[in-house]
């Protein structure tokens, strides 16, 4: 062999060896933190001794530009958008672009590639953020239209809360039931979620359920006036009186990570053709318009849970990417002058400077697979761009 084929062999060999160092990304876990700016995750970092899991596994970090299409201070429903389907749009607006035209989610695209998918959040399921993946409306008000456009979702799993608007309808149209026809197992309860070989179901459980810290209702399907007559909870009858018996009320401890793990487990089990998990941690939004920097600490280290999971996910399963981001930062949080004596500490203090959102720049933190494509300052659009790239390629 002469020596220029013996190099080129070589170079052929080498370029092989670099492309099958970065796995294709089969699975996509996209895990939205509604209002975590730089400094509640300051927060988080500096509050804990251990790593948490911005600092563990290898991210790759970037930031994103939260801006809407009419304003440097988006909205849930316009920023939740933008990271949903790659379009902005004005504030106000959900799963629409400027027109009122409806866009297509990266969630979709998804689907469409044979990838089953899955919606995790701690909130009502038409909350802004998961809505932008499945609907589209003028006004996240449009609670009903929302809840009947996610009937239509195509997602193979989701848990969430927000039973009301399922069921409780100006249509009289019982939803639950919609869906129990189109092939779902509908539970009501989180044990049931919890325990369910199911290959296709949603869990909307009471409120307290999803968010320890919120009230919860103590029973198995009473988030909504009138559950008791909604075609799951009569099939569910059996499984809240056993429920019940055994005095088991709710398990908000750790809902997102244990919620995240079923829905993984699932995926897992029902997909040949890879996963698309979208969670949202909506909460941190809250403790930012409260300004409550002790509660926003405690929601970041819950988040810290799920964040860890999922890393330690990444790190079993490389041809998963795990994309983490916020639609803006709320509350413009910032760490405050606290002294401790030297090689001391004491607890980390958040102060605020507006009730609302800003239009700060949120850290993205990209984690296996196609990881390499989040670096950089780039605008919120650009997350779903190269998220529906790395999808449909
Ligand atoms: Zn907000």
């Amino acid at each position: 062999m002469k020596k220029q084929t013996i190099f080129l062999a070589f170079l052929a060999l080498a370029a092989l060896v670099s492309c099958s160092k970065e796995p294709k990304v089969e699975n996509v876990i996209y895990l939205i933190g509604d209002g975590m700016g730089l400094g509640s995750i300051s927060s988080l970092v500096l509050s804990e001794d251990g790593a948490t899991g911005f600092e563990m596994g290898d991210p790759v970090i970037g930031f994103s530009e939260t801006c809407s299409a009419n304003n440097y201070v988006t909205d849930s429903p316009a920023g939740g958008t933008a990271l949903a389907t790659g379009t902005r749009t004005k504030n106000g607006y959900l799963g629409v672009d400027p027109d009122g035209n409806q866009l297509k989610s990266i969630m979709k695209d998804a689907q469409e590639m044979g990838m089953k998918s899955a919606i995790v959040v701690n909130t009502v399921l038409t909350e802004a953020t998961p809505a932008s993946f499945y609907g589209g409306v003028l006004s996240r008000s449009q609670g009903y239209d929302l809840a009947k456009q996610f009937t239509t979702s195509g997602v193979d799993v989701a848990i969430g809360s927000g039973l009301s608007v399922f069921i409780n309808r100006p249509d009289s149209v019982d939803l639950t039931e919609t869906l129990i026809n189109d092939g779902y197992d509908v539970y009501l309860d989180w044990r049931s979620v919890v325990n369910t070989t199911s290959d296709k179901f949603v869990g909307i459980l009471p409120m307290g359920d999803v968010h320890r810290r919120n009230e919860s209702t103590n029973t198995t399907a009473g988030a909504a006036d009138g559950a008791e007559v909604c075609l799951a909870a009569k099939l569910a009858a059996s499984a809240q009186e056993e429920n019940i018996k055994e005095g088991y009320l709710s398990e908000p401890d750790q809902y997102l990570c244990k919620a995240t793990a079923k829905a993984i487990e699932t995926l897992e089990r029902i997909s040949d053709k890879g996963f698309f998990l979208m969670i949202e941690s909506a909460i941190i939004d809250g403790y930012g318009h409260n300004n409550d920097s002790v509660g926003m600490i405690e929601e970041m280290k819950e988040f810290d849970q799920t964040l860890k999971l999922l890393v330690e996910y990444v790190n079993a399963n490389p041809n998963t990417l795990l994309v983490v981001v916020a639609d803006h930062e709320t509350g413009g949080a910032n760490v405050t002058y606290k002294s401790y004596e030297v090689g001391g500490t004491s607890p980390v203090v958040l102060s605020f400077s507006t009730k609302g959102h800003t239009g700060t720049l949120v850290p993205i933190f990209a984690y296996g697979a196609g990881s390499d494509n989040f670096s950089g300052i780039m605008k919120n659009t650009d997350v779903a761009v190269k998220l529906r790239t790395l999808i449909t390629e």
